[in-house]
């Protein structure tokens, strides 16, 4: 799938499946090759072979701008549908390209519902890539199924999600829209899809191990009775500095640069703050947020993602004040390097799943602040499973976070996990979890031996037919 949080973990998982000595072949548009070929090209004297193979995106066809190829380049939310629609365009040409390759097993986003049909007439199995938690797997499951939320008179009210492992509670508002809904539109019914193909398909690969989430990988497995493999944390496949720096683009700061900065701290004494690749902050917003990153105290690395100009969110003076204490990168950052560093003391993210564990495998304690997608699941796994963070307050679901969270809130939540009386709690738990994910990942961990039956499952799967 066409999107940052998704391709970074699946070129990982084509480094992780090629290192075992098994063919990998990434399938991307001609806009997103450059997301994998420098990586590929570098892995390559490793020994690690990954091939690319390219299918045109139709996206003038579908009235969308010649240059979008990536779901954080629609203009509107309104060409969400037509996105989709391009995607769908691409099954032609790839069962053109399963015949010609004949690979043993397919893996595909669950934004490619389609592709379960193409493995199915080749006789593979369709493995499917979600790219999140089995906690939000398995919160979603209840809440599309039991639809709690009618049982709530207003927004505010809470409600318990049934029948999961732990009690959690949750509003109206944290819930997408699009599952609320009765309505049957084009987002609705392609949600719809994805699920129903998702039961159709012979199972399901997970960026996630089974020591983070054992009770919701348990209830995942047997409860709901699907076949899943967790081979994470993928990122940590990635031991060279080059690759663990330039995920999925090009950094905006030198990446010695920013390791001198923060060589440069002292240990656990750094924020980072930073919101993925696709969630979009207001003015007022981005404002209230520097507000709140001064009132903390705290230094700071914070990542600021913005077409807007200065002077229309950033506070006077903010940068002369905090020029000691805090580094702005404008773009892209070096992510896991910096989350990999002593000196990162606390994470402010928006709880993609991506950034969640990567979060987890630098064994850093979190400030959650979720806008959307299934960010709020994530958050309850962080904050209420693991307690390995604290959260800002935000509570509305929305594609672009506006100006609900107040400075106060931000500089309480980002002191609770840096410097309160709950600090050290908070690090011990997430250190001990770094440290699981560490042995997860190593030879005869829980992640390494689930890539094995994973490939030992498609191996059966090609000599008996299931
Ligand atoms: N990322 C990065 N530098 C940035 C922003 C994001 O390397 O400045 C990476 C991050 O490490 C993660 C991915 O982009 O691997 C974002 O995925 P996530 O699931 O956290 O969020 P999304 O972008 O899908 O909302």
């Amino acid at each position: 799938m066409m999107a940052q949080g998704h391709m970074i973990p699946t070129l990982d998982m084509a480094k992780l499946v090629a290192s075992r000595g098994v063919k990998a072949t990434i399938i991307t548009t001609p806009l997103n090759e450059s997301v994998f070929s420098k990586s590929i090209q570098r892995n390559k004297h490793l020994g690690i072979e990954i091939e690319i193979r390219l299918i045109k995106f139709p996206a003038i066809e579908n009235d969308l701008p010649e240059e979008c190829e990536r779901l954080d380049q629609i203009p509107s939310d309104e060409k969400l549908p037509n996105f989709f629609k391009a995607t769908a365009m691409m099954q032609e040409p790839l069962e053109q390209l399963i015949e010609e390759c004949r690979p043993n097993c397919l893996v595909s986003d669950m934004f490619l519902p389609w592709t379960t049909d193409s493995a199915a007439k080749f006789n593979i199995p369709r493995i499917v890539f979600h790219g999140t938690s089995f906690f939000a797997l398995c919160v979603e499951n209840s809440v599309r199924l039991n639809k709690p939320f009618k049982n709530v008179s207003s927004d505010s009210e809470t409600f318990v999600v049934p029948n999961l492992p732990h009690e959690i509670k949750l509003t109206r508002t944290q819930v997408s829209p699009f599952e609320q809904s009765g309505e049957e539109t084009t987002m609705a019914r392609m949600i719809k899809t994805v699920w129903e193909s998702d039961s159709r398909s012979y199972g399901v690969v997970f960026n996630s191990f089974y020591e983070l989430e054992t009770d919701y990988v348990e209830h995942y497995t047997k409860v709901l009775g699907r076949r899943a493999w967790a081979i994470g944390p993928l990122s940590m496949c990635n031991r060279d500095i080059e690759d663990k720096a330039e995920r999925g683009k090009k950094s905006s700061i030198d990446k010695h640069e920013c390791l001198k900065w923060l060589d440069s701290k002292k240990p656990s004494s750094v924020v980072y703050i930073c919101f993925g690749s696709v969630a979009n902050f207001t003015a007022s917003q981005l404002h209230e947020l520097a507000m709140g990153i001064e009132a903390s105290g705290q230094e700071f690395i914070w990542v600021v993602r913005t077409e807007l100009d200065n002077e229309d969110w950033l506070p006077e003076g903010f940068e002369e004040r905090t020029r000691e204490k805090g580094l702005i990168i404008r773009g892209w950052a070096p992510q896991v390097v910096i989350l990999d560093h002593e000196s990162v003391g606390a994470f402010v993210t928006h709880c993609g799943w991506n950034s969640t564990l990567e979060g987890v495998s630098g064994g850093v304690p979190m400030v959650t602040w979720p806008v959307f997608a299934e960010q709020f699941f994530n958050e309850k796994l962080v904050t209420e499973v693991l307690r390995t963070g604290a959260d800002v307050g935000s509570i509305q679901w929305k594609r672009s976070a506006s100006e609900g969270v107040k400075r106060e809130a931000i500089a309480k939540a980002i002191q609770r996990v840096m410097v309160s009386e709950e600090a050290e709690g908070f690090r011990n738990r997430a250190k001990a979890y770094k440290e699981m994910a560490r042995k997860a990942v190593e030879e005869g961990g829980s992640s390494y031996t689930g890539l094995t039956t994973l490939l030992e499952d498609i191996s059966t799967y090609s000599s008996t037919g299931h």
